[in-house]
């Protein structure tokens, strides 16, 4: 088996390190990650510059673009053949709720799933790893790709993974929930006299919704949900069937 690993915090991170190590016996591990933190990067692909490839150690690589890129250049690019798995993570901090439309970790294994790769990510809610929970979600990680290499997935899915900070209480298949991040933009001033704003640092909450990953978290279950990559409304569709929007073209 061959199993291309990445990440978004930086091929040096505890997290891809304790992963890859975790999951080794399984097959021939490739890690192909940015060579520094790309978190909150999302789903971005380098169009622009060239990307270049360090190889640290043999099948240990960096590069200096997204893990969009990695997992591009990975499978296009370095590996004679495309993986049985894409595995991305372990994230520093957890990616539940909207943070999955900003999470550069669920982003690369959303590019493996367009590329038909079977893949999942994995987040620890900690963003100081503790040796305990790091090894829990790389041991959870190693059952799951276990069972992903026997078993496949479903059809253009993709998983992603949550393990809470406490000691995990259980595992939960879930849907994706809601954040609420709050008023977030700190305004200072630079020694300049000008103005710099900076985003985050608010405390995030989330909306009590059952069976979300989100409340699966609080709870102290790993979260398991199933993702898709295409973002049709299929309900919203069928609403807009009404919209008058033959109307709309008149004289364009
Ligand atoms: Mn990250």
């Amino acid at each position: 088996m061959l199993i291309l690993v990445t990440n978004d915090d930086g091929v040096r991170s505890a997290g891809i390190r304790t992963l890859a190590r975790t999951v080794a016996d399984l097959g021939r591990i490739v890690v192909v990650a940015p060579d520094r933190n790309r978190s909150a990067v999302g789903h971005a692909l380098t169009l622009e510059d060239p990307l270049r490839l360090d190889e640290l150690k043999k099948d240990v690589y960096a590069v200096d673009g997204t893990p969009t890129d990695c997992v591009n250049l990975g499978i296009h690019g370095l590996l004679q053949q495309p993986p049985d798995l894409v595995i991305s993570g372990i994230n520093r901090g957890s990616n539940v709720g909207d943070d999955i439309t900003y999470s550069g970790t669920v982003s690369a294994a959303l590019e493996a799933c367009l590329m038909g790769v079977p893949s999942f990510a994995v987040s620890l809610e900690q963003l100081e790893f503790s040796e305990r929970a790091l090894t829990t979600a790389a041991q959870f990680a190693r059952r799951l790709a276990s069972r992903v290499l026997e078993q496949g997935l479903p059809r253009e899915t993709f998983l992603n993974v949550n393990v809470p900070a406490a000691p995990c209480r259980g595992v939960e298949l879930t849907r994706q929930g809601k954040r609420q991040y709050g008023a977030s933009v700190v305004r200072k001033e630079d020694p300049r006299g000008r103005y710099y704003y900076w985003l985050g640092g608010a405390d995030v909450s989330y909306e009590d919704i059952p069976g979300s990953d989100c409340n699966a978290l609080q709870s102290d279950f790993i979260s398991v949900t199933p993702l898709k990559a295409n973002l049709t409304h299929e309900q919203a569709y069928t609403e807009l069937l009404d919209w008058p929007l033959q109307s709309m073209i008149g004289n364009l």
